[in-house]
């Protein structure tokens, strides 16, 4: 899963993008409007986590402009101004959460979760495909009633995957769903991972379409 985290505050952005990284959220941490413009034109966010007081406006005009576009991403708007009015004015403009500051990031990986949940069309927490059950809020797979441990990366392509079944994913989203943009992209890394599911889970839990994606196949 993909978040946009929008703060200019440094220290709890990156304390907040660590917080979601151990989740296992990859996190793209921007400190202004201009670069989450740019970042949301280039990149597929699950969520976007938005401070309103941002040093080049006020951080809703993001929101107003997803909005327009029709673009529904999930958006909690984080902010110190927790005002009734501004909590009112947050939500009238689109937005689907707000958590006031100072937050919990249990709290706000939650929010995150259950916004993902919504925006997916699928109101429960687990997720089912063939003999396989999914629960992201604990990272747990259980196969034919046994519990099969996977790594979060494997988790998220798993996840991916199973949510479009039936559908080619490209190796480029799913690199997407794993990475910041800070981290380092190894061009091979979503075939380790994707091998070692089908080590864990079967073979034919995910087909290669060569040159295409991948696909879980309905
Ligand atoms: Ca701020």
């Amino acid at each position: 899963m993909k978040v946009l985290l929008v703060e200019d505050d440094a220290m709890l952005g990156e304390v907040t993008r660590q917080g979601l990284k151990q989740e296992g959220y990859a996190t793209d941490l921007v400190a202004n409007i201009e670069y989450a413009e740019s970042a949301l034109l280039t990149q597929n966010y699950d969520v976007v986590i938005l401070d309103l007081g941002l040093p080049d406006g006020n951080g809703i005009n993001i929101l107003k402009k997803l909005r327009k576009k029709e673009d529904k991403t999930p958006v909690i708007i984080l902010t110190a101004q927790n005002t009734i009015k501004d909590r009112v004015k947050g939500l009238d403009a689109g937005a689907d959460d707000y958590l006031a500051k100072p937050f919990d990031i249990e709290e706000l990986c939650a929010r995150t979760r259950a916004l993902h949940r919504r925006n997916i069309e699928n109101p429960s927490p687990i997720i089912s495909y063939k003999d396989i059950i999914l629960d992201p809020t604990s990272y747990q797979v259980i196969k034919n009633n046994k519990n099969i441990t996977l790594g979060p990366k494997e988790f998220v392509i798993l996840q991916t995957l199973i949510e479009k079944a039936g559908k080619i994913i490209s190796k480029e989203v799913l690199q997407e769903k794993l990475y910041s943009f800070d981290d380092d992209i190894s061009s091979n890394t979503v075939e380790v991972h994707v091998h070692r599911l089908r080590k864990k889970l079967g073979n034919d839990i995910i087909k290669n379409i060569r040159g295409v994606g991948y696909i879980a196949p309905q």
